[in-house]
Order: C-alpha cells, then structure tokens, then sequence
C-alpha cells in the first residue's frame, strides 16, 4: 500500500520514541529499567477478590455505555471526599484508561483547526491526539519558570498567535515527566487569564492522589464551567492494565462524549467495572501506602542525582525526578540514555521523548534495589564521561 492514502494525520504522528527505547533495552538480560511509568505494586487484594465475585456472579455482559451507575455513583463520592470535585454520577463517564478519556475529550471539545496550548515538557500522548485530530498545538516552554505554566506565558501565546482560535489548554498536574505539583495559589494565579479568554482546560489529574507535602489542587473548583478533568486507577490503586479511568465534565459537555466514547469503544469491561466500585468505596487508603514508599524513594533519587551533579526539578508530586544532565559531560539525553544503558544497563527516559533534550527522567516506582544500582551506575558514568 502506498503510504499517501494513508491519513496525513496518521504520517504526522511519530511512534513512541518511549516505548521503543524501552522495548530496545529490555532485551539486554542484565538491565534494570526505570524508564515506564509502572506502579511497581500489585493491585490491593480486596479489588483483586471483587474482580473474581465479578466473574463468579456473571458480570460479563455489555455495561451501560456511560459506565455501570453505581461505579459512577462511587466515583462522584470518592473524588468529591478526595479533591473537592463537585461532579454528580451524570456527569462522569467510564472510559478505558486516562488514555481514552483524553482521546474521547479531544475529539468532542475541539473542531478541526482549533489552537491548544500544551506547555511542555509533556506526556508525549497529547501532542500525538492533537495531531491525529488536525489540530494546532501551540508549545510553551516552561523550563524556566520552574515547569510551571504561568498566566504571563498564556497571555504572552495567545499575542504570539493572534490568528489561532485558541479553544484549550491541556494541564498535567502532578505533572510527567517533571514531577511538578501545582501548589493551589499558581493554580489561583493561572485561572483568570484562562477564564477571561475562554480557554477551556483539560485537566488531567491522574496523579492527584501521589502528591508530596501538600494537598492537590483541582482547577475544575475555580472553572467549573470550562474543565473537563481526567483521572482514573491506574496509578492511585496500581491498575495500569485493568485500563479504568473518568472523564468529569459539565452536562453538555458529558452528554456528547458519551456518544463518541460510546461510537469507540462501547465500554471499559464489565468484570473490571465491578472491581472498580470495590477501589472507590473502600479502596481510600490504598494509594497511603504507596505513597509512603514512593517519598522515601523520591528523596533518596533527588538526594542521589543532586550529589551526582545534577539539577533536579522539585518533585512534589507524581513518580518521576527530571534531572539536568550536568555541563561537563557534554550529551544530550539521548546520548545519555544510550550510554547509561549499553555501558552501565541501566534505562531511563530521554527528556528528548517529552520536548527536552537537556534532561532525563526517572520513573522511581521501582524497587529500593534498582534505584539503587541505578543510582551508583549513574554516579560512575558522570565519573567517567565528564570531559574537562
Ligand atoms: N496521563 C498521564 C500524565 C500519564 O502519565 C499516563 C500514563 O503514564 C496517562 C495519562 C495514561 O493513563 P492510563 O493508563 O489510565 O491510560
């Protein structure tokens, strides 16, 4: 087949450099990988033993298409008791995974030729739904403002691009790969300029329940009327491929993403579904325990990477640290990634792969052993690569 009658869309999009630098290096036997962003947990035995009563009492047919009504029910609760969310059971739809939910949000909020603002470093998905959606993708830089999107940096896209329809914002907060939480007054800060020009924000939250030393902050309780939020169990309860997630919107925005959830992939599977009211009634606590583990791993990584000569972004939430390779090694982080893992078999993830070639990030939801053969490798490799 000749590749243009392809969808130039589909040509526009790039693989995942992430996957494939992740898929590559596993076939050395001897690497230890911190590369994807994979709770190193099991799923809680108590969602475990509702997913088999599920199979056990023949859950097994097609669910309603917005989701089963009282994992929604369980979903507005929990989120409400968690963040604050104000949205009822119907305005809530099931997706498959925070992927879905993203993929869904955007092909229902914008028309084709419709501006986004997506700051960056960002979770390379967005950048790829953008392009397959024939949308404009307006980049902002945010490295030196600390990784944090600020209202001048808004104004300043929106007077770059006076002919954009500039329709929306995609949010990540905690953010992959730099780790940044919003605290709640740069969210204060950024909600009026997005407000006065109509600028709706699709927040995705998904690592809302993994931040450090302070509470998470939803944008969707000052802009009620223009969020849609994103979240899910994949990293809160360990679910990664169970692929359970939530799309939070105001009604008409819900009501017309449940047809285009509905004309993609009917539903998320029923078995799951049913497990997933178990995690969201009496799965409060599971994420604690986690957490617990994933600080003491987080300083032990930042600590480690800041005596070996990096700068570390503040990692205040989700699993990663996003590290500056230092000067004297002269690399970018491709050439980092490479040489970490072909001389030292250690993998980690190029900045390159989220729009910054001068960092790498650690996915630390790793056991205490990795992070710390990683880190000693690491260390040497600066030792012996540093050029004077
Ligand atoms: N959003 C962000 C920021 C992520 O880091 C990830 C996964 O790593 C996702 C969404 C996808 O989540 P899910 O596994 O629920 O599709």
């Amino acid at each position: 087949m000749e590749l243009d009658e392809i969808n130039p869309n589909v040509l526009n999009v790039k693989p995942s450099a992430m996957r494939k630098f992740d898929h590559d290096i596993s076939s050395d036997p001897q690497i230890v990988k911190l590369t994807l962003g994979e709770p190193n947990f099991n799923v809680p035995e108590h969602i475990k033993k509702a997913a088999h009563e599920a199979i056990d009492k023949n859950e097994s047919h097609y669910a309603y298409y917005w989701g089963v009504e009282e994992l929604r029910e369980a979903a507005s609760n929990y989120y409400r008791d968690k963040f604050g969310y104000h949205y009822t059971k119907d305005q809530i739809v099931v997706t498959v995974g925070a992927t879905e939910a993203l993929s869904s949000t955007v092909k229902t909020l914008f028309k084709p030729g419709d501006a986004v603002i997506l700051p960056t470093p960002a979770y390379p998905l967005y950048n790829a739904l953008l392009t397959l959606n024939d949308l404009k993708t307006i980049l902002i830089d945010t490295s030196d403002s600390g990784f944090v999107l600020t209202p001048e940096k808004v104004q300043q896209a929106i007077s770059d691009y006076p002919d954009y329809n500039i329709k929306g914002l995609i949010l990540t907060d905690p953010n992959n790969p730099t780790g940044v939480a919003y605290t709640q007054e740069q969210i204060e800060n950024l909600a009026p300029v997005l407000k006065d020009n109509g600028i709706w924000v699709i927040s995705d939250e998904i690592y809302g329940e993994l931040t450090y030393g302070q509470a998470h902050y939803s944008i969707s309780k000052l802009l009620p009327d223009q969020t849609i939020v994103i979240n899910g169990l994949s990293k809160s309860h360990a679910m990664t491929g169970w692929r359970i997630g939530f799309v939070f919107g105001p009604t008409g925005f819900i009501d017309q993403i449940a047809k285009v959830h509905q004309f993609t992939v009917t539903t998320p599977t029923s078995i799951v579904q049913y497990a997933s009211i178990e995690a969201l009634t009496n799965g409060q606590n599971d994420a604690a325990a986690m957490r617990k583990e994933y600080l003491k791993r987080r300083d032990f990584v930042a600590k480690e990477m800041k005596e070996a000569g990096f700068d570390v972004v503040h990692p205040g939430g989700a699993f990663y640290v996003f590290a500056k390779i230092p000067a004297g090694l002269h690399m970018d982080s491709w050439d980092f990634v490479k040489t970490l893992a072909k001389e030292y078999h250690i993998g980690l993830m190029p900045g390159d792969a989220f729009g910054d070639n001068a960092y790498i990030r650690i996915s630390y939801a790793a056991s205490d052993e990795a992070l710390s053969t990683a880190m000693k490798a690491i260390k040497q490799m600066v030792k012996d690569k540093t050029k004077e």
